[in-house]
């Protein structure tokens, strides 16, 4: 039941529980922290799924399909959330993905020690079990186009994240300038 609850209200409890920073979000401003200490949701929310896992619990996906389908561009978390909500309502979903492997930064982005790329890879199995459709090593806007996605679906969803700091592309702006200054 704590398994089922879990897995209904997060996309992948066992991730949140492992990356998300708990400590200075809802755990750190809980009221309960004045007095009592707040409860470790972080820590709850990863032992009821690995415990779940262990113990051969799995998470369903309705069998009946809505006949509608949309294509997710990107399979970080924000594609792979959507993705569950999708299925979970009985729509096709297609992830086109540049990378070799799901995941987005969850893979490329946090170490390993933080969060195990096998926990991510499991979850990914999942979605893939229920229904998923994941196509990785495609490029959107070179190796499909948007406009395809867009005919061919009944929805597009964009998550695909922000490669490029905000401060480099500031830098690089202060460069230019700079560059443009000194020629002048
Ligand atoms: C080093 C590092 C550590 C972090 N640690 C934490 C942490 O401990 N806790 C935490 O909560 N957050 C952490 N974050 C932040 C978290 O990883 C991001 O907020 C989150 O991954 C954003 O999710 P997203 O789905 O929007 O984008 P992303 O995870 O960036 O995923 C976007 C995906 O879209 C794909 N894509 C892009 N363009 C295209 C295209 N044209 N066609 C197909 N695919 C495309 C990319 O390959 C990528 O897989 C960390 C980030 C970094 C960089």
């Amino acid at each position: 039941m704590a398994f089922k609850l879990s897995n209904e209200s997060s996309p992948f409890p066992e991730i949140m529980g492992r990356v998300c920073p708990q400590d200075v979000l809802c755990e750190g401003d809980c009221t309960l922290n004045h007095r009592h200490g707040a409860i470790t949701i972080g820590s709850i929310e990863k032992y009821i799924t690995e415990k779940g896992f262990e113990n051969g619990l799995t998470i369903d996906f309705p069998k009946q399909k809505l006949g509608k389908s949309v294509a997710v561009i990107g399979s970080g978390p924000a594609g792979l959330s959507l993705a569950t909500y999708l299925l979970r309502a009985g729509i096709d979903v297609t992830i086109y993905e540049r990378a070799s492997r799901a995941g987005g930064l969850l893979t490329y982005g946090i170490p390993g020690f933080k969060l195990d790329k096998n926990v991510i890879e499991r979850r990914t199995n999942l979605l893939k079990k229920g229904g998923l459709n994941l196509k990785t090593n495609i490029e959107v806007g070179k190796d499909i186009s948007f406009e395809d996605l867009r005919k061919n679906n009944d929805a597009v969803f964009i998550g695909i994240g922000s490669t490029k700091p905000k401060k480099q592309i500031f830098l690089t702006k202060i460069a230019n300038e700079f560059i443009w200054l000194w020629n002048f």
